[in-house]
């Protein structure tokens, strides 16, 4: 059995075919970064995102002109669309009308009977809506000083507009709707969406907002986000980050997968090497020669990468398959168990022959008919 995260229960919200909350798997989300109207380019970040494994996708939809290429860009995308209004009713109904799996929207900028229709609207497209409650549209402006227990307030009064606007739709007999509560800063993201979660059965869409280039939204989004999932709340994610979007995919599935709520496809465990390390070149080197070669695997693998095998295989004995540098020849093995020794420049190589020796030997065993019981 082993660790296993609780997930919150929660309703079912459907974004076209896939379904956010209940028992469904965390989402994975990204956004796409060019102009809405490029249909090409946005097209070619949507399907670099679909074979990472993205979920679904957001794009904005700023304008006319983006709202007119919705149509060709739902019909070229294997995954939901998400059209992102955020304050403009009139777009919110366009991009409805174009057939988006799902409009998000910040209600509280928006007057209450276009609202209403945007969710009726909604409702008959059978579409799905994000209410996006921002800390950015609550609390004051960066720059002012704001005091710890008005922060505090602020916070209280983000979860309280959401869940007043999660009654405000049910009571329009709309249900299908999940909500994020996002804010640049961590901490606030953990305890809104903590303070949502005890009050709500609403799927809730989690990411630290603005939270920097790869390295620092990486940072952040693993602690807000793997706090609160950790803790069983949240249901589809998006990492931030000013950057390519693919970037933000694989982060999220390397959080996911951390708490055992996703299984990535391929995981490399390579050790962070040091003064033992045999690899020529260093660990690093011999780990992005096996990521490479398996960028396109589309198999089930753990692989693990060390640089020596002071520790023994055992180091890695939940890999199914590792490779180890040594002096002169490096050693390949499967489990704990030492298949053979190899020169250190073929490593790689040999490690391949196994991974495909390994597939053959699954798709074997799983074509023979079972016995019957
Ligand atoms: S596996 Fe070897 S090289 Fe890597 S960190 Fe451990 S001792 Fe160092």
């Amino acid at each position: 059995m082993g660790f296993t995260v609780n997930r919150r229960k929660t309703r079912t919200c459907m974004v076209g075919d896939r379904p956010v909350g209940g028992d469904h798997l965390v989402a994975v989300q990204t956004m796409t970064k060019t102009k809405t109207w490029d249909v090409d380019g946005t097209l070619r970040q949507i399907r670099g995102a679909q074979d990472k494994g993205v979920d679904i996708v957001r794009v904005a939809c700023p304008d006319d002109k983006s709202a007119a290429a919705l149509p060709a860009i739902i019909a070229g995308s294997r995954v939901p669309i998400i059209a992102d209004i955020h304050f403009a009713p009139g777009l919110a109904l366009k991009a409805l009308e174009a057939g988006v799996h799902c409009v998000r929207i910040n209600p509280g900028n928006i007057k209450l009977e276009l609202v209403q229709k945007i969710v009726a609207l909604a409702k008959d497209k059978g579409a799905a809506i994000r209410i996006g409650v921002n800390s950015g549209s609550i609390m004051p402006r960066k720059g002012l000083e704001v005091k710890q227990d008005m922060e505090l307030e602020m916070a209280d009064l983000m979860v309280d507009t959401a869940v007043q606007w999660c009654e405000q739709f049910d009571k329009w007999g709309f249900h299908n709707f999940k909500v994020s509560l996002k804010s640049s800063d961590v901490l606030t993201t953990i305890y809104t969406n903590r303070r949502f979660a005890q009050q709500t059965d609403v799927p809730l869409h989690l990411g630290v907002t603005e939270a920097g280039m790869l390295q620092a939204s990486t940072v952040k989004s693993s602690i807000g986000l793997g706090t609160l999932l950790g803790e069983g709340i949240g249901d589809t994610i998006r990492v931030s980050i000013t950057g390519d979007p693919l970037d933000e995919v694989d982060v999220g599935y390397e959080i996911l997968s951390a708490l055992r709520l996703r299984k990535k496809n391929v995981e490399i465990v390579a050790c962070p090497s040091c003064g033992r390390d045999e690899v020529d070149g260093g660990v690093e080197t011999l780990a992005r020669q096996v990521e490479e070669r398996l960028r396109d695997y589309k198999g089930n693998i753990t692989v693990s990468v060390l640089g020596c095998i002071v520790n023994g295989p055992g180091e890695a004995a939940e890999a199914d398959l590792g490779i180890a540098g040594a002096k002169d020849a490096g050693y390949l093995f499967k489990g704990e168990q030492i298949l053979r020794r190899v020169p250190n420049e073929k490593l790689v190589d040999e490690l391949m022959i196994e991974l495909y020796k390994l597939e053959k030997r699954t798709r074997r065993r799983s074509s023979q008919p079972r016995a019957i019981e």
